[in-house]
C-alpha cells in the first residue's frame, strides 16, 4: 500500500481531458496510423513478450466506436467499443486472468482503465432516461442520447465499495462468501449506498454482515478495479465486542484471525495453515500486508 501503485492503478498516461472535447483534435489524433489497443471483446491480446498488443485505427471501419485512451510521450492511443460488453463477471474467464497475471504494472493500469470504460460504452448504447439510442461523445468518455427532445448526458460510471479491515484486540475480522474458493477468507466488503458517507457504509456493511458495531473509521487506500467498474476505498475501523451474528445470506464464514495467522497466509499461500489469502491483485490483499507491517 506504501509506495508504489496498487494494481490497477499508477496509470502513467496524460488523459488530456482538454482534447477530449474538440472533435476536430479528436479526428485529427484518430488518424489510421493512430495506435489502437488489441483486444477480442474485452480479452487482452498478449504478445511473445506478455505485453498489450498495438494495432492501428486504420484496421477498423468507419463507424466504429473509438475511446481516447490518452496521451503516452506524445502519442494518441485508442481502443474501440466490442459490439458487446461482458456478460460474465469477468474473474470467471480464464484467458483475462492469465493475461492479466502476465501484464507489468503499468499495462495492468492501462488496461483496467480502457476495459472499464469500453465495457461501459458496450452496455451503454441507449438512454436511461428515455430509452432512445446514445453515441459516443467527447473522446469516449460521455455519451448523448440522440433523441433532440432528451438530448441526456450520460458518463462513464465509477461504483464506490468499501472495504474493511476489521481489528479487535489484536485480531482481524475476515469472511467468506459462498463462491469463493475453498479456505479462501477476505475483508468485508460492499457497495456505498446513496445517501451514506464512506464511514457510514463501514458501518452498516460490517453490522449487516457480521453482527459487529465498529468505531473509528479510518481511511488507508483506494484501487480502481476493472470488473466492471468498482472504485475500492480500503478502510480500517475497530470494534469493541467481538461477538459476531453473521448474516448467511452474504456470508458462509467469518472469523478473526491473529496476526500469525495473517502472515502464514500471505506467505505460505496454498500450504497455509490459517486460511487462503486474496490473490494479488486484489486490495485486500495489499490491506492485511499493510495491517502486517503497522506497528500498533
Ligand atoms: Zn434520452
Amino acid at each position: 500500500v506504501r509506495g508504489q501503485p496498487l494494481p490497477f492503478a499508477g496509470l502513467k498516461l496524460d488523459r488530456a481531458d482538454n482534447l477530449r472535447a474538440d472533435p476536430e483534435r479528436m479526428a485529427e489524433l484518430a488518424g489510421p496510423d493512430a495506435r489502437l489497443l488489441r483486444l477480442e471483446g474485452l480479452i487482452p491480446r498478449l504478445g511473445e513478450d506478455a505485453c498489450l498488443q498495438w494495432g492501428r485505427c486504420g484496421d477498423l471501419g468507419d463507424d466504429a466506436e473509438l475511446v481516447f485512451l490518452g496521451l503516452l510521450d506524445g502519442e494518441a492511443l485508442f481502443a474501440a467499443v466490442p459490439a458487446d460488453g461482458d456478460t460474465d463477471p469477468a474473474y470467471t474467464r480464464r484467458e483475462t486472468w492469465a493475461a492479466l497475471g502476465q501484464l507489468g504494472p503499468d499495462e495492468l493500469a492501462l488496461y483496467g482503465g480502457a476495459r472499464s470504460v469500453l465495457d461501459w460504452h458496450a452496455r451503454h448504447r441507449f438512454c436511461a432516461r428515455c430509452g432512445g439510442p446514445t453515441r459516443i461523445a467527447k473522446g469516449g468518455w460521455q455519451r448523448d442520447c440522440t433523441g433532440a427532445a432528451c438530448a441526456a448526458q450520460h458518463f462513464p460510471r465509477v461504483d464506490p465499495v468499501t472495504i474493511m479491515l476489521v481489528e479487535h484486540d489484536g485480531r482481524l475480522l475476515l469472511g467468506r462468501s459462498p463462491r469463493f474458493p475453498e479456505g479462501s477468507y477476505s475483508a468485508l466488503a460492499g457497495f456505498v449506498e446513496p445517501g451514506e458517507s464512506i464511514e457510514e457504509a463501514v458501518a452498516r456493511e460490517v453490522l449487516e454482515e457480521a453482527g459487529v458495531r465498529v468505531r473509528d473509521v479510518s481511511y488507508i487506500a483506494s484501487q480502481p478495479w476493472p470488473f466492471p467498474s468498482q472504485l475500492m476505498i480500503a478502510c480500517h475501523a475497530h470494534a469493541d465486542d467481538d461477538a459476531l451474528t453473521i448474516d448467511e445470506t452474504e456470508l458462509e464464514d467469518a472469523r478473526w484471525f491473529t496476526r500469525d495467522e495473517v502472515r502464514d497466509a500471505l506467505e505460505n499461500g496454498a500450504e497455509s495453515r490459517s486460511f487462503r489469502a486474496p490473490t494479488p491483485q486484489a486490495i485486500a490483499r495489499h490491506m492485511l500486508q499493510w495491517w502486517l507491517e503497522e506497528e500498533r
